[in-house]
């Protein structure tokens, strides 16, 4: 893995040290880039940025691993693991990149501007900016749903950021700590150990299987007075877990959570969630109070307000509520020069890490284009000017003509995996016409060498190595 590895990071860096970058051209187009996550990063890792003035404005400088997130709320993983800052990609382009750690707040598409706002907490002077664009990817995902069920915010946990993790990770330990505190009523330790998990999706099973392994490798050992009293239910309104995978799947997954004594709650929806408990409605419209300690809330997403803000400027091309509406090429209708990829897009596939990272690739390989067409345009007006021979400018037209061709982007589904504890993990995989799904340990390995060779440097597949083999040998560090 190590030598495949290595051989990855030679090819993919476009080995420009960064004290040979050009320096930023006013003659060039300015491109913004808005986001880190896997839309933006897969556009930037593949893009010849030669033509192009790039500004990247992301309220995180770094890229986050996000499938791994489940592993760092219990200590499998270290954080750091599984990030890796957007200046490790753009420092080794041709020409140089800007990087703004910034959110931004507003984005004219009649004016061609963009708005963002320094996310630091020591703020300077300049504290929002306006900047032009000609091009703008616009690669933001999207934000937690909550049904506008207010206390979700306010005692719940959401699983899509590294903070969301760490907080996971103290509310957990909090939770154990709690209920082996000297003479804590029978009651009480019964709802500080009950982890409940809302939605059935990948995101609420990988977090439920990750909870259950510490419970079983590390709480025994640590917590030997309270760890039998751990109880996990996963929540799900439709009447299943994991709607996206095979029913083969599904039927092991929940199985393997019997086994494991995860309670699995479907055709059960969360109407409210309280400080201690929530509050749900079961498939014979039942209404009753599950008291909980820790509540992660793992419901799927919706759009962002910076968004939700974009769509109403444009209300006669952008009809859809869920997102940006794209052409086949990604590009916003009704916004000239406008590229959305990612979850928050409203096209008919599923808001994955695949999807999003496979329209960064194209949407990268279409720049790529125009920065060649860009290039060869300015050689024949060169070759026109010079009055030079006709079959070197017929070359040349030749080749613009090929530049210009362009072809629709096309999803290819390379499967989908999930870890569901016990050293088990599924696999949903195309094979030729068909599927091959699989269960079990053979499915781990899959899952982990899928992974590792997915993450997008040596150093996080080193400290994703180091950290898995840390747990084998030493187990997980149960402090705060
Ligand atoms: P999701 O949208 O896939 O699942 C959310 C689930 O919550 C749904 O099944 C929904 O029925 C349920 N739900 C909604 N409201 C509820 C309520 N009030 N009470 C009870 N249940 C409720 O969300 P996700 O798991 O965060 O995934 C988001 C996207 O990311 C998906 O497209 C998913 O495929 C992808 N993803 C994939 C992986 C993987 O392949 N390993 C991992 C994480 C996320």
């Amino acid at each position: 893995i190590l030598v495949g590895g290595g051989a990855f990071y030679y090819v993919t860096q476009q080995d420009v040290h960064p004290g040979d970058q050009l320096p930023s051209d006013p003659s060039k187009p300015t491109l913004v880039v808005l986001g880190s996550g896997w839309g933006a990063t897969s556009f930037l890792k593949n893009l010849d940025t030669e033509e192009f003035n790039v500004v990247v404005v992301s309220p995180r400088n770094y890229f986050l691993f996000s499938p791994l997130l489940p592993s760092v709320t219990v200590g499998t993983l270290e954080p750091r693991s599984i990030i890796q800052p957007t200046r490790f990609i753009t420092r080794h382009k041709k020409r140089k990149v800007s990087v703004y750690e910034a959110e931004a707040r507003e984005v004219d598409p009649i004016k061609k501007t963009v708005t963002f706002r320094d996310q630091t907490d020591i703020r300077g002077e300049a504290g929002s900016v306006t900047i032009p664009y000609d091009y703008l990817v616009y690669a933001v995902g999207c934000e937690n749903q909550t049904f506008g069920i207010e206390g979700v915010t306010k005692y719940g946990c959401f699983l899509k950021e590294l903070s969301d993790a760490d907080k996971i990770r103290t509310r957990l330990m909090d939770c154990i700590e709690t209920a082996a505190f000297k003479d804590q009523p029978d009651e009480e330790v019964d709802r500080l150990m009950h982890m409940v998990v809302v939605g059935g999706g990948p995101t609420g099973v990988e977090y439920a299987g990750e909870l259950h392994d510490f419970l079983i490798d590390d709480l025994r050992k640590w917590y030997p007075e309270v760890a039998d009293r751990l109880r996990i239910t996963l929540i799900e309104a439709l009447p299943n877990v994991l709607p996206a995978f095979s029913k083969q799947l599904i039927q092991y997954t929940e199985s393997q959570f019997k086994e494991n004594r995860i309670d699995v709650l479907t055709r059960t929806m969360v109407k409210d969630v309280k400080e201690r408990s929530v509050v749900v409605q079961d498939a014979n419209k039942e209404i009753r109070e599950i008291p909980y300690g820790l509540l992660v809330w793992a419901t799927g997403n919706t759009s962002r307000q910076i968004t939700k803000n974009l769509l109403a400027k444009l209300p006669e091309t952008q009809t859809q509520k869920r997102g940006i509406v794209v052409d086949d090429y990604l590009s916003m209708l009704g916004a000239e020069g406008v590229y959305a990829i990612g979850d928050c897009t409203a096209t008919q596939y599923a808001p994955t890490a695949q999807v999003a990272s496979q329209q960064g690739a194209f949407l990268a390989q279409m720049f790529g284009k125009l920065g060649q067409k860009a290039k060869l345009q300015r050689q024949l007006a060169d070759l026109r000017a010079s009055s030079s021979d006709p079959v070197e400018l017929e070359a040349v037209v030749k080749k613009l003509n090929r530049v210009a061709k362009l072809t629709p982007f096309h999803y290819s589904h390379q499967g989908s995996l999930a870890y569901i504890g016990s050293e088990k993990a599924i696999a949903d995989l195309p094979f030729f016409n068909g599927n091959v799904a699989s269960g079990g340990g053979a499915a781990m390995l899959f899952w982990r060498s899928a992974y590792i060779s997915t993450l997008y440097s040596v150093r996080n597949r080193t400290l994703v190595m180091t950290d898995w083999l840390k747990v084998k040998l030493f187990g997980r560090d149960v402090s705060r």
